[in-house]
């Protein structure tokens, strides 16, 4: 396969954090991106030097990404399949449209996982009246999740029986849903991979993930876990993109059981936030990663230099007080103020509650040191909970 030089045109769907990080990395390699994203002003689109304004299926814009680039990805786990079908008729397209769509949808990701020997969560697929006589009662506590559209923990309601599990999946407009068991964890890591498209093979080291409010807080790289798991985890993570033949960057989310398994959480088809501390503790990007899949470049090293704690930045940092009802600037230098804290902002104009807005990546001589910044900058921030 001959790669695409840089100086040559990348096109993006989705025009989130992630692709503005995508931009970054691709231009900084010297190549110009085109992004097609419904929303003018994006944190995308205010970046790369072309944006499309149309809807992910509209012929015309998808065309016109066609004609203005020579390859396309995706930083937006749920766009249509049929727009990356459309592309690869013309251009080079990673992932491809058939893996995207394995990972949008719980019910088709679950059953591929199982069924392909990596260890999941029991779960139930919802789709029918019918499907609520039949429940296991080891489901139980159990999480009912959207099959679709979930991201942040939107979409997913805790029950204790299958009522519950009924009046959730109700609630949730009949839509299919998974029924999946509470699982004891130890602790959540996740594990970024790259493959390209001669199956070549790259894992970053698996990062140890805080949630708070079903939405990620921190990660920790490298994660506090034995060698062995984190090895194992690795080999999970690039069986994964092996099993599907996948072409370009994935994360592989998992959970660590109390009893020490590891079971896939959830699988997503693009770089991910556990991932951005690649951004300044490795030699190589989970982004510059992305864009070399892209380009038919050969992969960079995933060495991790430096230790390395990420905080995010959801829109509350912007607000005083939880009653608080106008957002003002934060101070930044409670960020600032430290060396070795790097601050990223997406260039979101309106900050929201629990709307992630940017990150500050806390780099330490010793993982203890990252930690210990991160702790003060999450106090001067605000930021309530512990790390
Ligand atoms: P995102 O896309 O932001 O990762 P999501 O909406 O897809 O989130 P999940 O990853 O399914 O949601 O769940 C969010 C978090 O909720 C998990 O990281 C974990 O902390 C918790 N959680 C989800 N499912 C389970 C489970 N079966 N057992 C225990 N905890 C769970
Ligand atoms: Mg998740």
């Amino acid at each position: 396969m001959t790669g695409i030089a840089p100086g040559g045109w990348l096109g993006l769907l989705g025009g989130g954090q992630l692709g503005r990080m995508f931009c970054h990395a691709a231009q900084s390699l010297g190549y110009k991106v085109v992004v097609l994203d419904p929303v003018a002003g994006g944190p995308a689109a205010s970046v790369a030097e072309r944006h499309i304004a149309a809807d992910y299926l509209d012929a015309k814009g998808l065309a016109e990404l066609a004609s203005s680039a020579l390859a396309a990805t995706t930083e937006f786990e749920n766009v249509p399949a049929a727009a990356l079908d459309f592309l690869a008729n013309t251009v080079r397209v990673a992932p491809a449209a058939a893996s995207v769509a394995i990972a949008q949808d719980r019910i088709s990701e679950k059953t591929f996982l199982r069924g392909h020997g990596f260890g999941v969560a029991p779960f139930a697929v919802l789709r029918t009246d019918a499907d609520f006589a039949t429940l296991p009662g080891d489901l139980f506590p159990g999480i009912v999740k959207s099959a679709r559209l979930g991201y942040d923990g939107k979409g997913q309601v805790t029950v204790t029986n299958s009522g519950e599990a009924r009046a959730a999946w109700r609630a949730l407009g009949h839509a299919p849903c998974v029924l999946e068991q509470r699982v004891a964890l130890a602790c959540e890591i996740s594990v970024v991979v790259a493959r390209d498209a001669r199956g070549t093979l790259a894992t970053w080291p698996a990062a140890e993930n805080r949630h708070r409010d079903g939405i990620l807080d921190v990660s920790i790289a490298p994660a506090r876990v034995s060698e062995t798991l984190a090895s194992a985890a690795r080999e999970i993570a690039t069986g994964v993109v092996g099993a599907l033949g996948y072409c370009g960057v994935l994360c592989v989310e998992l959970f660590v059981t109390r009893d020490g398994a590891l079971l896939v959480n959830e699988i997503a088809p693009r770089p991910h936030n556990s991932g951005h501390y690649t951004i300044d503790a490795c030699v190589t990007s989970q982004f510059e990663q992305q864009v070399r899949v892209l380009a038919g470049l050969p992969l960079g090293d995933t060495r991790q230099h430096t230790p390395a704690v990420m905080v995010n930045l959801l829109g509350d940092v912007w607000f005083a007080n939880p009653a608080a009802t106008v957002p003002r600037e934060p101070d930044w230098n409670a960020v600032l103020r430290h060396p070795a804290a790097k601050l990223h902002l997406y260039g979101k104009a309106q900050p929201r509650r629990a709307r992630k807005m940017g990150h500050v990546t806390c780099l330490g001589a010793t993982l203890d040191d990252a930690l210990a910044t991160a702790r003060a900058i999450r106090r001067d921030l605000g930021i309530t909970g512990t790390v």
